[in-house]
Parts: C-alpha cells; structure tokens; sequence
C-alpha cells in the first residue's frame, strides 16, 4: 500500500519528538487518555439524543493493555472513533496549536543544534497524539467510528509517512497501539510496559479523568496447598490478575465541601505536595462566573519547606483543564508574595494547549489569579483574628516572605499586607499587629515607634527608648533585616506614621521643652563642636539630647540612611567595596555625670576631654550594634580615662 506523506509541519514536529532527549516523555499517556477521554465525552453526547448506542455512561471506559512479548502498550476506548477520512484529516497534519508553539520553542531551545532540546518544556504543552512518538518505534490507531460499519487502521513508523488500511474492529472506538521503542543503554522504554509505571503515571496525571481507567493489577491470594506430614494445611500465596480502576475520578477539589472533611483535604496535601504537616488552612473555591467557572483547592502551609528561600523552590499551582493536569506548577496564578500557597485550580473553561507564554496574558487566568489572591488574604485575615496561634506558627515560617512583598514593586502591595504583619510588642509580651499597636496607645502618643536590632535582648537596653518607655509607649521590636526598609514602606496606620527610636526626631519634645533644649545647646556650642572635631569626621554633628535618661549618650542617623541600613549594608556582600554610612549623629545627656566630667576636662585638660568624647562614641557605636572602627584605641582610652 502507497504511503501517504505527513504534512511538513507534522513532520518537522515528529523528527523533533523521535530525536530529542526528553525528561517528560511519559506525557504521552497522559495525551493518549485524554484523546480517549475526549471521544467518549464525544459519544456520550450523541448518547443523550440517540437511544440506538445501546451504551449507557457506565459501559464507558478507558483500557490499557500490556503485551510484553511484542513490546506493545494499547490504549482503547469505547468513544466516537474516526472513519478513514479522519484518520487522514486528524492524525495526518497538525491539530493543535499547541504542537505548533510546542515546535518553535523546540526549537528555539535546540538553538544552534549543538545540544539536544531540554524537554522540560514539553509538560507544559498538549502536544497531543504525536507525542506517541516519543516512546514508540510504530504506532498504530485502530478505530471504527460511530455508526460506521467497518474498521480502519492508521499506521505509522515516524516521519516517512503512513499508511490507512480496512481493518476488523467489533464495535465503535479506538485502540492506539505503540510499539515501544528499543532500550538503549542509558534509556528504558519498557519501564512503559510495568504495571508499576503505568498506575503512577495515571495516578500522577489523569487521576480525575471521569471515566475508569482500567487495566491488569497484579494481586496475591493465600491458597491451601497439601497438608504436611503432621495433617496441617500448608499456605502458599499465588499471583493473579484482577481488571481494576485506577483513577479515583472525582477529584477532592470537585466534591461539594459538606462531603469533605478538612482531614481529608490535609491528607491530599501531604500526599501530592510531600509537605510533613497539616497546613494552617485549606481553602475551597467553586467559582461560577461570566467569565470563566473553575474550582480550587489551594493550602497554607504552616511550615517553609527546606528549599523555600532558595531558587530550587518553584511556586506556582496545579493547574487542570476539565480534570487533566496541564501545568505542575503555574506561577501565574498566584502573585510573588504569596509564592508559598500550594493547591490546584481547575476549569472546564481552559484549553489543554495553553503555553507558559500565553498564559501570562490570558485573561481568564488573570481573572482567576485575582480572585484567588482575594481569597488567600482574606483568610490570611481571618486566621490572623480567629486562630492567632495557628497563624503565629505560619507567621514564623512566611512572615518574611510578607516583608518582601510589602516592597515589591514600589511599595504597590503596602496596604494590602502590612495589616498581616506582626511585630513583637515587649509591653504586651506578644506579637501584634500596627492596628492592635494603635488601639493600644496612649492617647497623646502622636507616633507609632520601632526599634530595629538583632534581638530583643538588646533592644529591651536600648537608651533611645528610654523616654517613650518611661511616658508608657511601646516599642515594637523588628529583627528581620529587611525590616527597617519594611517599616518605611509601611505608611501611616489610621492616621498614625512610623518613627525609628533611632531616628533624630521622636517628636516627643513639646514647645516650651524644644526651647530649653536650643537655649542649652547654644550654650555648650563651643564645647560640642569640639566633640565633633576630635572625633574626626566619625560623626555629622554632636547635640544635646531630649531623649536620653540614664545612659550618657547614643548614636541617632540623619538623612535617609538609618543605622540599621547601614548594618545591613554592611553584612551582605555587594559588588562595590564601598561601605554604607548613615549620617551618624551623637546625642549627649547633659544631665549625666559622665558630660559634666568631659565638660570640666575641656575647661582644663583639653586631651582629657577629647578621650571622654572617644569613649562616649565608642559606647554609642557598641549599644547600636554596628563595629567599632577601632578596638584597641577605644580600649585604651577607656583605661586611661579610669586609671
Ligand atoms: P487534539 O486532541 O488537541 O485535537 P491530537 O493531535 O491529540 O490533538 O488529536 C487530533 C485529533 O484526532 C483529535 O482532535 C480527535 O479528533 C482525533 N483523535 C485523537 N485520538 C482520538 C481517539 N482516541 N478517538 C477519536 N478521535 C481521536
């Protein structure tokens, strides 16, 4: 029989299935079953309408049958079938744009033709039928259509073309049977023929099929065997073979949610998410809309898996198109700062061959990803009001994550996260959020007030705070490095904006304190100038302090470079060896001993002086956490001035 040549797009794309090394090729299966499935979604419909298919939806069903001796793998189904002219029409050219897109990007990858195509692409495309290809050295479809009296069968061995032959088929449907290609040494096909392989792969990716999946399951019985010399029966177990289901068909996110509890839903997750713990919270949606109806099942862990702040960690959701799976992981779905939901969307609205690229630009996605973002805040929110603990132990695992999000791109997400954010309060011993900080403060109190440290064990002795302290403010600790650029892009809490205790302005002094204060800088202006000086440039300007209570003196930053940042600057490393210094201001307790002591020597012993105000900085740069320039002068000056 002549061979009929493939069209050259079909062609092109079957010599690049045949000869690239693929990581994703048992995709095939999930092509082939989804075809089946198809078709008989086909004949089901015709069904409703004509009674003379003597088939009623439970005689639907999806077979696979293995022949080892000839290395084949059938998949049959009792669906519409093709005629002749469809065989020809279907499987001679290419169906779907997705195989087209598939194609360019193949080949895009190959590039200069000196590597193989990194397959990793391939699960993210329908590339339909074609993909057979991948595992198979022959392949042929036997299919009678519905209401035809004769059989067909399509033949093919790659790229040379195929043949369409009259063939024997008793009753409408189609079998695809592959002949699997050769082993090689560093490739198996046959693991395609195990029983093993073959349940995985359904179970992996065509679990909610709707119509049974059905093939061979080996089992094992007891059977009696001859009784021993004392009359006991021995017990011998044999093999046997039993046709089973493989595919649980409704998929949990499909139930109605009075039929599923939450432990099973967390069972779901530790399961096909190989998380270790039960999330904090499981969310169901079944969305109906104008624009596109899809369900979703999307969790929120309680713990970061170990590869979560690292590039290993791919976020994204599963995403289904009427039951079969199409993306492992779909990152457009979900927005950065909340990279670490975990869950599955599925809608009837959605095409199999949608790519990665159209993806990003498809609007009933976007509509999805919108909706869904909703939904993960608002029960962020409420496990935030309602279940404290549970979102604590969330908070400690993503909470930085949140911190990141805040400052993304420019600060557009501010005001829907920092009212997720907590921040430890030492007067209430606990974490809390900005809005129960407000609720809380004094009335008088005109600022909400942070400290950035390493801990809270310095942060409880740090002098900046002392005055707020002792007028009963609290102070929220921050910890994270990234929280002093955090808590600048937080904005104004009703009406209330953030001061860094270390910030030059508490906006604590009120009028007539402001001009005693002015009135006692003027007066020690010589003095303090000569601060700065022998401190040699180390700081922008020495001044009395309105804060201070009992320590003697503090560094504070000027300008947009906090001390914190600068601490931060300077434990990463960049690529300019430039470090980053704030504009460090040292503020003096003119109440204190210790500046009536330097104040004296600068009246009599102007080298004297100069070694109080060295030991004063010294001290200052120690309690803000940052290194000293010089350890040895500092200790030294210290003996000195107590010898
Ligand atoms: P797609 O399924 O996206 O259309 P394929 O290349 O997988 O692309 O298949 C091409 C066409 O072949 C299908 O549209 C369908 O009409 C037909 N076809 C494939 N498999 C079957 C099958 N098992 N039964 C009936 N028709 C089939």
């Amino acid at each position: 029989m002549a061979k009929k040549q493939f069209k050259s797009e079909s062609k092109r794309i079957l010599d690049l299935m045949i000869g690239s090394i693929y990581t994703h090729r048992e995709i095939f299966l999930r092509e082939l079953i989804s075809n089946a499935s198809d078709a008989i979604d086909k004949l089901c419909y015709i069904a409703l309408t004509d009674d003379k298919i003597g088939l009623t939806r439970d005689d639907f069903k999806i077979e696979l049958a293995v022949d080892r001796e000839n290395r084949t793998l059938t998949v049959s189904d009792n669906g519409v079938g093709m005629t002749a002219e469809e065989l020809e029409s279907n499987l001679g050219v290419i169906a779907r744009s997705g195989s087209l897109k598939f194609r360019s990007e193949l080949e895009a990858q190959a590039g200069g033709g000196e590597k193989p195509a990194d397959m990793d692409i391939i699960g993210q495309f329908g590339v339909g039928f074609y993909s057979a290809f991948m595992v198979s050295k022959n392949v042929r479809v036997l299919s009678r259509a519905y209401g035809a009296d004769s059989a067909n069968v399509w033949e093919s061995s790659g790229p040379d073309g195929y043949t369409i032959s009259p063939a024997e088929r008793e009753a409408c449907g189609t079998d695809v049977i592959m002949e699997l290609k050769d082993d090689a040494e560093d490739e198996s096909f046959a693991e395609f023929l195990e029983e093993y392989t073959l349940h995985s792969l359904i179970k992996k990716y065509s679990d909610y099929i709707r119509w049974p999946i059905i093939m061979d399951v080996t089992k094992s019985r007891r059977v009696e065997g001859e009784p021993d010399k004392d009359g006991k029966p021995a017990v011998n177990w044999e093999d046997y073979t039993e046709r089973e289901t493989i595919n649980s068909r409704v998929p949990i996110w499909q139930r109605p949610k009075s039929e599923v509890t939450d432990e099973a839903c967390f069972e779901f997750f530790r399961e096909q998410f190989g998380a270790e713990s039960d999330p904090a919270a499981v969310i169901r949606v079944s969305a109906e809309g104008a624009a596109v109806s899809y369900k979703a099942m999307l969790f929120i862990p309680s713990k970061a898996p170990y590869d979560y702040f690292t590039r290993e960690y791919e976020p994204g959701l599963r995403l289904y198109a009427s039951g079969v799976l199409i993306m492992e992981k779909c990152d457009a779905l979900l927005p950065e700062y909340f990279r670490f939901v975990r869950g599955v969307v599925d809608s009837a609205d959605l095409s199999l061959n949608i790519s990665r690229e159209t993806l990003q630009h498809d609007r009933q996605l976007k509509t999805i990803a919108s909706n869904l973002e909703k939904k993960v805040r608002s029960e962020l929110s409420r496990l935030l009001e309602q279940e404290r603990e549970k979102y604590a132990e969330f908070y400690a695992a993503f909470g930085l994550q949140l911190k990141y999000g805040l400052l993304s791109d420019y600060g557009a997400h501010a005001e829907k996260l920092r009212e997720l954010l907590l921040f430890w309060s030492p007067a209430q011993e606990k974490l809390i959020t900005l809005s129960e900080y407000v609720k809380n403060m004094p009335e008088e109190q005109k600022y909400i007030y942070y400290a950035c440290g390493s801990g809270a064990a310095a942060l409880d002795k740090l002098p900046q705070a002392e005055p707020l302290r002792a007028k009963g403010y609290d102070v929220l600790y921050m910890t994270d490095d990234i929280d002093d650029f955090a808590a600048r892009a937080l904005g104004a809490i009703d009406g209330k904006e953030l001061r860094s205790v270390t910030g030059d302005d508490l906006g604590l002094t009120g009028d007539e304190e402001a001009r005693e204060l002015e009135q006692s800088e003027s007066d020690n202006r010589e003095l303090l100038d000569f601060i700065k000086e022998s401190l040699g440039g180390r700081i922008s300007e020495a001044r009395l302090s309105a804060r201070l209570v009992s320590a003697p003196a503090c560094l504070t930053a000027k300008g947009g470079v906090t001390l914190e940042m600068e601490r931060y600057f300077n434990t990463i490393k960049t690529e300019s060896p430039e470090t980053v210094r704030a504009e460090r201001v040292m503020e003096l307790n003119a109440s204190h001993a210790v500046f009536a002591a330097l104040k004296r020597a600068y009246e009599t012993d102007r080298d004297k002086a100069a070694k109080y105000a060295e030991m004063l900085y010294g001290q200052s740069v120690l309690m803000a956490g940052l290194p000293l320039d010089d350890v040895s002068r500092f200790c030294e000056v210290v003996s000195e001035l107590t010898a």
